[in-house]
């Protein structure tokens, strides 16, 4: 037994001692948090690619005065330092997190936690990062946790009640620029604002990832999602094209597949490169999305249902592009039924002229909203018709 410890000192006495850092690891740029209650978000910012990685949970060990705590190997990375120094965060949920140099090319970001309910792990790209959700326990005649694997009914079965709106783009992202210098962000805040209005005098809690002219990373629109219990998600966009003659309303539900033309449009609001929305379809079909994604298709569809039939009711001519599939990060990140809305081309002149109107941005939002209202009073049938409750 002393020998064999012997060995292994000597074994790593040239590592502890004389760590070098060996060619070609990444480092890690950044490392985020966001608290709120129940819920907090570790966002770990690399310079290149992690490996494979998963977390794991372990449990707490008293005697070396160690909390229950989450880790997860960040292989090809470099810190060079031990896991001392941590980021405390204390927030009830999480104690704080420490990196450290676990083997000479592999980093590990431990998270000591205080309370723990469940986790899930978003490996991102552009830039290269791992993004952690800790949810804590919830409080007894609380609603049905969300998310929760393999308990496909836990979604329609909760009541809807808060709607998150999420203008696209803004401050220094303007989003798409349109015909006369149009800008997407703009038009996406007046639309969400006429939105969020509508849906508060429809009974709908409503909160809003931005009320002003600012920007927004899309972890943080998402988190603020997450911190609200929001039940539904809508990003509302405006589309650009090459081809002018292009216009017309497009409503996208996330999905790992998509259809070809949508493969632009998730590259642009992504903020990425085509290939870059590769790798996300990649990892978006290791998380088994289209769990959530069966709600949010329904989601979309009664959107359409409305927008569409209601708009012509006034304006004839606005073409239906339909209820399509994407990979898109706003959605990735958020827990709960998700859909974004391309309100049509600013780089299209009948289009761009609508959208600068303000009574069409009305009549899109009364209608989209009753979509909503369809939405809800479907998910209140099939909980009526469920088990529980
Ligand atoms: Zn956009």
């Amino acid at each position: 037994m002393n020998r064999w410890r012997i060995g292994m000192l000597v074994l790593l006495l040239p590592v502890l001692l004389a760590v070098k850092r060996p060619a070609g690891l990444g480092d890690v740029a950044d490392v985020r948090t966001w608290s709120y209650e129940d819920y907090t978000r570790v966002v770990v910012e690399l310079t290149r690619p992690v490996g494979e990685t998963e977390v794991k949970r372990l449990t707490a060990n008293r005697k070396a005065g160690r909390p229950e705590r989450l880790y997860l190997d960040l292989p090809r990375v470099w810190v060079g330092r031990d896991y001392e120094a941590g980021i405390p965060i204390q927030d009830g949920l999480l104690e704080g997190v420490r990196l450290g140099q676990n083997t000479l090319t592999t980093s590990r970001l431990v998270i000591d936690l205080e309370r723990y309910a469940r986790h899930r792990l978003l490996v991102l790209r552009a830039p290269h990062r791992v993004v952690v959700d800790v949810y804590g326990p919830r409080k007894k005649n609380d609603r049905e946790p969300r998310g929760v694997p393999n308990t496909r009914l836990s979604i329609p079965l909760r009541r809807i009640q808060t709607v998150v709106v999420d203008p696209g783009h803004g401050g220094k992202d303007p989003g798409a620029i349109g015909v006369g210098g149009l800008r997407e962000k703009d038009v996406n805040l007046r639309l969400s604002k006429m939105l969020g209005e509508r849906l508060e005098n429809l009974g709908f809690n409503v909160v809003f990832t931005r009320k002003n002219d600012r920007f927004l990373s899309l972890e943080e629109r998402t988190v603020i999602a997450e911190a609200a219990r929001g039940d539904l998600f809508i990003s509302v966009h405006a589309n650009a094209s090459t081809r002018r003659g292009t216009r017309g309303i497009e409503i996208y539900s996330l999905d790992e597949n998509h259809e070809r033309h949508s493969l632009e449009v998730a590259a642009r609001e992504n903020g990425v490169s085509r290939s870059e929305v590769d790798s996300l379809q990649r990892a978006m079909a290791k998380l088994h999305v289209h769990e959530n994604s069966e709600h949010s298709v329904a989601l979309a569809n009664a959107v359409h249902g409305q927008l569409l039939p209601g708009l012509r009711r006034k304006y004839k001519s606005v073409p239906d592009l339909g209820v399509k599939k994407g990979p898109f990060y706003v959605l990735f990140l958020s827990s709960m039924p998700a859909i974004l809305l391309e309100s049509g081309f600013l780089t299209n002149k009948y289009d761009a002229r609508l959208l600068r109107s303000d009574s069409y941005l009305q009549a899109m939002a009364d209608h989209v909203a009753e979509g909503l209202k369809d939405y809800r009073s479907q998910s209140r049938q099939l909980a009526s018709t469920g088990a529980a409750e």
